[in-house]
């Protein structure tokens, strides 16, 4: 049967099983969706007539059953130091960004990242983040965020042929955790061993603190790299920056990250982003280290990225190292994030999904 091109599942977003059901179902034989996943996540083609072990028969199949489509790609911006942030345009004329960390110099460092989307805007409405001040208009689908990697692939390709995509951290525009099952689709994809081969522990997800779901996840018991934007040392100042706190306040959230740890034997990384004159006191370090002391976790210090609407300020890289020394002290792992591409605004934070 001929499906019209609405209803047609995104080849991009199917498993090998469920692609392998719907070809057999269409009369194929069960080994052609191996070759053609392969075609889709391994070689990245954006067309059946790509895919050269693939007879004409069993290509008009596929345009009936499945649909393959690129992102539009409205504009690629390039940072001094490397970094490229891709604005992409969606099949219903929404916009999305994709950022592409690349860290030159010693060649036998996985060096290429992938900062991807997972929604269109989002509604956490963390009054620091760009993408925060949109408000929320939909999920992307599991293809979608596969597009963002396998069309940013093909770009780079053409200029580099060796071009890989060694980490992927789904910390671009959106909340990962409330667009759940198109994540885990996608990771599972990204991982498999017909396609990109991203290794598990390559791959970040953040959060900014959704209780249920962080214990939703941790029953997957996957190897990937948990991360919880914490950002501030105590419920007072969290209520203020992050909404998701009233519901989630810190004697939630942190039991949740212990039984996530418990569950899946993995370390947890949060995030704080320093605020000039806000987060960033010496008091401040001090309520850090308590609330996260036993927990093992890694710190990442981000110094917090500007963007139009937002009211705060960077602290001095010399007040960033004093308070990273403080929390060093009291045993926490702490790295301080290095910026990238703030000239570009593909810096943390500052993906808006707007025309410039
Ligand atoms: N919704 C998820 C992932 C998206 S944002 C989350 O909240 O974790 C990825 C990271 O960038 C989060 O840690 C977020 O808090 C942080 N971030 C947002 N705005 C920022 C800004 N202006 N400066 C620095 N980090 C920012």
């Amino acid at each position: 049967m001929v499906k019209t091109k609405e209803i047609k599942p995104d080849i991009r977003g199917l498993q090998l099983d469920e692609l392998k059901a719907l070809l057999v179902e269409a009369g194929e034989k069960p080994f052609r969706a191996t070759q053609i996943f392969r075609w889709v996540h391994e070689s990245a083609v954006q067309d059946w007539h790509e895919m050269k072990n693939i007879g004409e028969q069993t290509r008009h199949i596929l345009n009936n059953i499945v649909k393959i489509e690129p992102l539009k790609i409205r504009q690629e911006r390039i940072s001094k130091d490397g970094t490229r942030k891709y604005l992409w345009e969606l099949n219903d004329a929404n916009l999305i960004e994709t950022v592409l960390l690349s860290h030159s110099g010693d060649i036998t460092r996985n060096r290429n990242t992938l900062c991807l989307s997972t929604q269109v805007g989002c509604a956490m409405a963390c009054n620091f983040c760009a993408t925060g001040t949109m408000g929320f208009s939909r999920n992307l689908g599991a293809g979608e965020i596969l597009s963002q990697a396998l069309d940013i692939l093909r770009i780079r390709q053409k200029e580099d042929p060796g071009f890989k995509i060694h980490n992927l951290v789904y910390m671009g525009m959106g909340e990962p955790l409330l667009n759940l099952s198109a994540v885990l689709k996608s990771i599972r994809i990204f991982n498999s061993n017909e396609g990109q081969k991203i290794g598990i522990r390559r791959i970040t997800v953040s959060t900014c603190g959704l209780v249920p779901q962080i214990d939703i996840l941790a029953e997957e018991k996957l190897d990937i790299v948990l991360a919880i934007s914490l950002h501030a040392p105590n419920n007072e100042m969290r209520d203020m920056i992050m909404p998701v706190n009233k519901q989630y306040p810190l004697e939630k959230l942190i039991p949740a990250c212990q039984r996530y740890i418990e569950k899946t034997n993995r370390r947890i990384t949060f995030e704080y982003a320093l605020i000039k004159g806000m987060n960033d006191k010496e008091e401040h370090a001090q309520q850090l280290a308590s609330l996260l002391q036993g927990l093992h976790a890694n710190l990442n210090l981000i110094p917090i990225n500007s963007h139009p609407n937002s009211k705060y300020k960077r602290p001095e890289l010399v007040s960033v190292k004093y308070f990273s020394g403080l929390l060093k002290k009291k045993g926490l792992n702490v790295v301080i994030r290095e910026e990238k591409g703030s000239d570009i605004e593909a810096a943390c934070g500052q993906l808006a999904g707007k025309e410039r």
